[in-house]
């Protein structure tokens, strides 16, 4: 999981915050409507907020609690940061060993490790160590890069395949090995998606039936606003108060957006942002500059999002080709967008 915190203090405006202002200011949350409630907390190291569609304020309160315990839970679990999380107590073994691994765990790096695969290790669960060194997800202030015999000495170590291997034991349990020292589990991006999604199975049993649940720019919505979609704002990835496009999405979808410009420093006139390349150890410069995908869930969305932006336009779509039913829109480094036919949206005029 992500914490921004420090860095975000330092670049200003939190862009969560941005985030939220564009969808609260599209949903017209700070409108006359007063069908729409709601709820913000920091939590994974970013503002979530949950804008629920025309329920009674008891109802809405008590579904709020609901949502925002089940994303602590989930947060409790996968953080790579707190130490008595279960991904910590995994990067804290010798490498090399095989470890048991919880049902729900397991079935999600599974699901990362189909990202990683058809990405050939673009997508990557295993860079806790070199997220460390670049310090992008910690508290301190960031602003060179980490010594080059560091990355080196990382990428020396960083096997080329199966840097984490999952396998199932005789009793129908998960177990896990991680393969090197350079290897340890950060879930940062896909981490927010999987909380999102369980959140919104918490909605559904709590028979809500329109909502939004927005984390720092990842979304998964429900139903519409009143018989018309949500309108989503998809952050300028160069001018943070304002949004590039419009996203309208109505029934169950997901959206999330990975970008080189939510965390990032700039060093003697070079840009440096938190989504690595794990064949270089340094950030990915692919030519894109944001990728926003949607998706039947945030999981897969989140996931997505990140691998697409590691790969480049041409991989990016051919990745995002495997997964039926997803749609991507892409900016490139010249502000180009690309977008597939089905991404469901409105541009604004002249964005770049
Ligand atoms: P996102 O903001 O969803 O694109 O996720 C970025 C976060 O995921 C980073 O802050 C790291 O914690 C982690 N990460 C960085 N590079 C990668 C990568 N190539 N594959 C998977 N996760 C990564
Ligand atoms: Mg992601």
């Amino acid at each position: 999981m992500n914490r921004r915190g420090g860095l975000l203090l330092k670049m200003g405006l939190p862009l969560g915050l941005v985030a939220l202002l564009g969808v609260a200011f599209l949903t017209g949350i700070f409108s006359k409507a007063p069908q729409v409630q709601t709820t913000t907390r920091m939590m994974m190291g970013t503002l979530v907020t949950l804008s629920l569609w025309n329920l009674p304020p008891e109802q809405a309160e008590r579904v709020a609690l609901h949502v925002f315990a089940e994303i602590a839970r989930v947060e409790d679990k996968l953080s790579s940061h707190r130490p008595n999380t279960e991904v910590s107590h995994i990067n804290q073994v010798p490498r090399g060993t095989w470890i048991p691994v919880s049902t729900e765990l397991g079935q999600l790096l599974r699901r990362g490790l189909a990202v990683t695969q058809y990405s050939n290790g673009a997508f990557a669960m295993s860079l806790e160590p070199l997220t460390a060194l670049w310090g992008f997800s910690s508290d301190r202030v960031v602003s060179q890069p980490p010594p080059a015999t560091a990355l080196r000495d990382w990428l020396q170590a960083y096997p080329p395949t199966n840097a984490i291997e999952l396998q199932e034991t005789e009793q129908h349990t998960l177990q896990i090995r991680l393969q090197s020292t350079s290897v340890g589990l950060d879930l940062g991006s896909i981490g927010k998606g999987y909380a999102i999604d369980r959140a919104i199975a918490v909605l559904r049993q709590d028979g809500v039936t329109d909502a939004v649940l927005n984390a720092g720019g990842d979304l998964r919505i429900l139903g519409s606003k009143g018989g018309e979609p949500w309108r989503i704002g998809i952050q300028h990835p160069r001018q943070h108060d304002q949004v590039v496009a419009v996203s309208l999405l109505q029934g169950d979808i997901a959206l999330a957006t990975s970008g080189d410009y939510e965390r990032f420093f700039l060093y003697e006139g070079k840009r440096y942002h938190h989504i690595m390349d794990p064949t270089t150890a340094n950030p990915a410069y692919a030519g894109l500059i944001s990728v926003s995908v949607q998706a039947a869930e945030s999981t897969l969305a989140d996931s997505l999002a990140t691998a697409i932006f590691v790969l480049g336009p041409e991989k990016g779509l051919a990745l995002l080709a495997h997964f039926p039913g997803c749609e991507a829109l892409l900016i490139t480094e010249e502000g180009k967008p690309i977008r597939t036919p089905g991404f469901v949206g409105e541009w604004l005029d002249k964005p770049f």
